[in-house]
């Protein structure tokens, strides 16, 4: 899909901090990373839900995002590595794989803030690491 940033990521036509790529299956730092050592896995071809893709590109994505979770563990040795698919924010299917260090590390706690009296979500107190930042984070988990 043209528009897509995920597409525009898995054909190289984007900037990306890659941990991991093969044929059919990529794994990359996100921009806002909730905590250092929090991936996405795709699947390269655009599919907007995840429960659209394939069973074998499916369990594909899976395996990667296993393996990529092992070494999170093993790198940052978080106390449980959570997966997140929710789909809002790019209809590119992306797994979130999120260090936990407590209960609601999986619900992006960080992304809650006050505003006015009204709680809302977003990014806007999530660091934005630099391209080099993100880069580093994407070393320590290459496979
Ligand atoms: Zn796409």
């Amino acid at each position: 899909m043209e528009s897509c940033p995920f597409c525009a990521i898995a054909a190289g036509q984007a900037p990306v901090s890659t941990v991991f790529e093969d044929d059919a299956v990529m794994a990359f730092i996100p921009l806002h990373p909730v905590y250092p050592g929090a991936c996405l896995v795709i699947p390269k071809p655009h599919i907007d839900h995840f429960t659209d893709i394939p069973d074998p590109l499916a369990a594909q994505v899976m395996v990667v995002a296993q393996q990529v979770g092992r070494k999170i563990m093993s790198v940052y040795q978080p106390l449980r590595i959570g997966l997140l698919v929710h789909g809002f924010t790019v209809a590119h299917a992306h797994l979130h794989l999120i260090p936990q260090y407590g209960p609601l590390d999986i619900m992006h706690k960080h992304y809650a803030y006050c505003e006015n009296g009204q709680v809302k979500f977003g990014d806007k107190d999530i660091p934005t690491p630099s391209r080099q930042a993100l880069d580093e984070m994407a070393a320590t988990l290459r496979l």
